[in-house]
């Protein structure tokens, strides 16, 4: 079968690759019906060193199961599947407290041994806990939105939970990459009175505000610090959504939460420091996430897709086949698209 592989920065392949196999009684075979490039691609994309054997990419996918191991009872052959971007056994303490990216058996797909999910197939390891099934046909025309539950719809969502959006509070996106624009549609889903999104690109601004976005800030550092303020009554946000992961950004982030406030950190971190402690410190600032329990929040956020009340699937601007992706990143890294899908 035919696959993803990335071999250094800027350097993406479609290569054969052995067909995927049952490995484990636990394990699944899932097609990849649709599947996407994320922005925390673009992270090798930009700084990988060559490497001979590649990196198999890919980690958010919707597919169509086609073989199932012996211990595989919650999903059968046919069944159209959300493959999240970690796996997780279901039956562990963290998954059953809805920290499924904090399994006892957790890897990522696309790294700790697991083929990527940019490709024909791949193999589902613990199929019971990380697959969700969907009441929908392969085609259905909710694809684009169904498939962000896989991850950017998911994530956003965990940024705004961990940053304890409610309703009244004031809300502050930083990031308008498909994260950001996800954590808007979860901050307005979650009854926010004012979102502030923190960006440039017009593109993503306009969707932004078409996603419930009532303000725009696109100036950086102290002035957009003082903007936010300015917005804000004077004393920044209850809630803040970091949705990038740079030390720029999550400083940033701190330094707009109001005393009290929270920050929701979501973006894979570059460093390994986390800025302004002092500010944190006295502002009495929780800081706080992590790799986003998409699986578990797969049962809340469906209904609202099902039913039309978000359209996060809105953040894909480009489709490709698998030997349109090593120009699909290209686009992404280039800015030239906000997020593109992958229909193999
Ligand atoms: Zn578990």
């Amino acid at each position: 079968m035919r696959a993803t592989v990335m071999h250094a920065a800027g350097d993406v392949r479609i290569e054969d690759v052995p067909d995927p196999a049952i490995v484990e009684p636990t394990d699944a075979i899932m097609r990849v019906t649709r599947a996407c490039i994320c922005g925390s691609d673009l992270w090798p994309y930009a700084s990988m060193e060559p490497s001979e054997t590649g990196q198999s990419m890919g980690h958010e996918a919707i597919g169509v199961v086609e073989d199932v191991g012996s211990q595989v009872t919650r999903i059968k052959k046919g069944d159209v599947v959300v493959m999240p971007f970690a796996i997780s056994d279901g039956t562990c303490q963290f998954c059953h407290e809805g920290l499924t990216t904090e399994c006892v058996h957790v890897g990522f797909f696309g790294n700790d041994g697991m083929n990527g999910a940019q490709a024909e197939a791949l193999r589902i390891p613990y199929a019971n806990g990380t697959l969700f099934p969907l009441p929908v046909g392969e085609d259905d025309a909710l694809m684009p939105s169904l498939l962000t539950l896989s991850d950017v719809m998911g994530t956003g969502h965990h940024a705004a939970v961990v940053a304890k959006v409610a309703p009244r509070k004031r809300v502050a996106v930083v990031g308008d990459g498909a994260v950001g624009l996800c954590g808007v549609i979860a901050a307005k889903r979650l009854g926010a009175e004012q979102i502030i999104i923190m960006g440039r690109h017009p593109d993503r601004i306009a969707l932004a505000r078409d996603f419930g976005a009532t303000d725009v800030v696109s100036e950086r550092g102290a002035e957009a610090v003082e903007r936010v303020k300015e917005l804000t009554g004077g004393y920044g946000a209850h809630s803040v959504l970091e949705c990038v992961g740079h030390g720029e950004s999550t400083e940033t982030a701190i330094n707009i939460a109001r005393p009290g406030g929270a920050v929701g950190r979501v973006g894979v971190p570059q460093h390994n420091e986390i800025p302004a402690s002092l500010p944190a410190f006295f502002g009495n600032i929780t800081v706080g996430g992590g790799p986003a329990p998409v699986r578990a929040y797969i049962e809340e956020l469906l209904p609202d897709i099902l039913d039309g009340t978000i359209e996060p699937g809105k953040v894909f601007d480009r489709t490709v086949d698998l030997d349109g992706v090593p120009d699909g990143y290209r686009a992404m890294a280039d800015r030239e698209s906000i997020k593109v899908m992958v229909q193999p």
